[in-house]
C-alpha cells in the first residue's frame, strides 16, 4: 500500500509543536475556493509541467508523440509511462507525487528525530486531506510512534469517524480546520456542507483527543467578527472549551501563484485562482477578532506579519 505525497517539508516551524517533518498527501474531499494547495485536489498521480523552467525544446513532445502543441494530453489517454518526463533535462516535467509507503514514509520522518527531541517536534501528515488515505495512515502513524516520534494530523474533518477511530490511538495532535459555521455558506465557498465536519469535532473532543482548531481568515468569507463569535459559542457550548487552542490564520495570497498558466496539468489543473485581489487582515483586526474568543476564555493564538 502506497499513498501519493506531493511534498515533504522539513524544519517545518508551523504545523504542530518544535521542528517537524510534514508530508502532504494527494487528495482532498474538499474545493475550498482559497485552496493552498490546488497540486493536492486530485488524488490520482498526474503529470506536471512547471512553465518558467520550461524552454520549449519539444524534447518531450518527441518523447510522447500523443502530447498536444500545448504539451497537455488527457489523463485517460496517460499510461503514466513517464517517458516524456525522462526526455526532459530542465525538470520541467515531472509527477506531481512520490509514491511512498508507510516504511518509506517513517522511514523519511524518522530522520530528524534528533531535532524534534531537542525542540519538542515531530511528523505532520496534511494535504490535501491525508486522512482519506485511511489505511495508509492508519499504518504510519503507528510506525512512527513505535520510532517515538510526536506525531500530528492535520485536517479538514470531512471524513468518516470510523477513519478518526482508527487513527486516533496514534495520534498526539489534531489540527482541525473550522472554517466557518453557517452551512449554506460552507457549502458555497468548500463545495460540501460542514455537519460532518462538526460532529466528528465533538466526537473527537468526547474521545479526548488533543486539539488545536485553525480558522483560515479569508477576508470578506470567514473573518467577520459574527462567524468568529459563533464559532466561539461553538467551543464553549458542543466542545465544552476541551481544546489545546485555537488558531487565527491570516490570509495571504501565496497561493494565487500555483494557479493559472505556472503549473499545467495533463489534464487542465486547477485554472485560475477563484478569488479576487484580497487584501490581508491587519493585526488591529486580528487582534479585535482574537478578543471575541478569548473575552469567551478561549485560549487564542494568532501569527501575523
Ligand atoms: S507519462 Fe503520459 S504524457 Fe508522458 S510520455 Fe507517458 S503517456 Fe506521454
Ligand atoms: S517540458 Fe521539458 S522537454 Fe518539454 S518542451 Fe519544456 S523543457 Fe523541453
Amino acid at each position: 500500500m502506497k499513498a501519493e505525497i506531493f511534498d515533504i517539508k522539513r524544519y517545518a516551524v508551523h504545523d504542530g509543536p518544535g521542528i517537524r517533518t510534514t508530508f502532504f498527501l494527494k487528495g482532498c474531499p474538499l474545493h475550498c475556493l482559497w485552496c493552498q494547495n490546488p497540486e493536492s485536489m486530485h488524488r490520482e498521480q498526474e503529470i506536471v509541467l512547471t512553465q518558467i523552467k520550461c524552454i520549449g525544446c519539444g524534447a518531450c513532445k518527441a518523447a510522447c508523440n500523443k502530447l498536444d502543441n500545448t504539451l497537455r494530453l488527457p489523463k485517460s489517454q496517460c499510461t503514466l509511462c513517464g517517458k516524456c518526463i525522462e526526455a526532459c533535462k530542465t525538470g520541467a516535467r515531472h509527477f506531481a507525487a512520490k509514491l511512498l509507503s508507510p516504511e518509506e514514509t517513517a522511514m523519511l520522518a524518522s530522520e530528524d528525530k534528533l531535532f524534534y527531541d531537542l525542540s519538542g517536534g515531530g511528523v505532520t501528515f496534511s494535504g490535501g486531506e491525508c486522512l482519506t488515505h485511511a489505511q495508509f495512515m492508519e499504518h504510519t502513524l503507528r510506525l512512527c510512534k513505535e520510532s517515538g516520534l510526536h506525531t500530528t494530523v492535520d485536517t479538514c474533518g470531512f471524513v468518516p469517524f470510523e477513519t478518526f477511530k482508527r487513527v486516533l490511538p496514534y495520534t498526539d495532535l489534531f489540527l482541525y480546520d473550522i472554517k466557518i459555521l453557517d452551512p449554506l455558506r460552507h457549502k458555497e465557498y468548500t463545495g460540501q456542507h460542514n455537519s460532518l465536519i462538526l460532529s466528528n469535532v465533538k466526537a473527537l473532543a468526547l474521545a479526548g483527543a488533543n486539539l488545536i482548531l485553525r480558522v483560515p481568515l479569508i477576508p470578506g468569507y470567514t473573518d467577520n467578527p459574527e462567524d468568529i463569535n459563533a464559532i466561539g459559542d461553538f467551543i464553549l457550548q458542543e466542545l465544552h472549551n476541551d481544546i489545546l487552542r485555537i488558531e487565527l490564520l491570516q490570509y495571504n495570497r501565496l497561493a494565487a501563484s500555483k494557479y493559472g498558466n505556472s503549473t499545467i496539468y495533463n489534464d487542465g489543473g486547477p485554472g485560475e485562482y477563484p478569488l479576487p485581489d484580497l487584501t490581508p487582515q491587519t493585526k488591529e483586526y486580528i487582534s479585535h477578532l482574537s478578543r471575541i474568543l478569548s473575552d469567551k476564555g478561549i485560549s487564542v493564538f494568532c501569527e501575523t506579519i
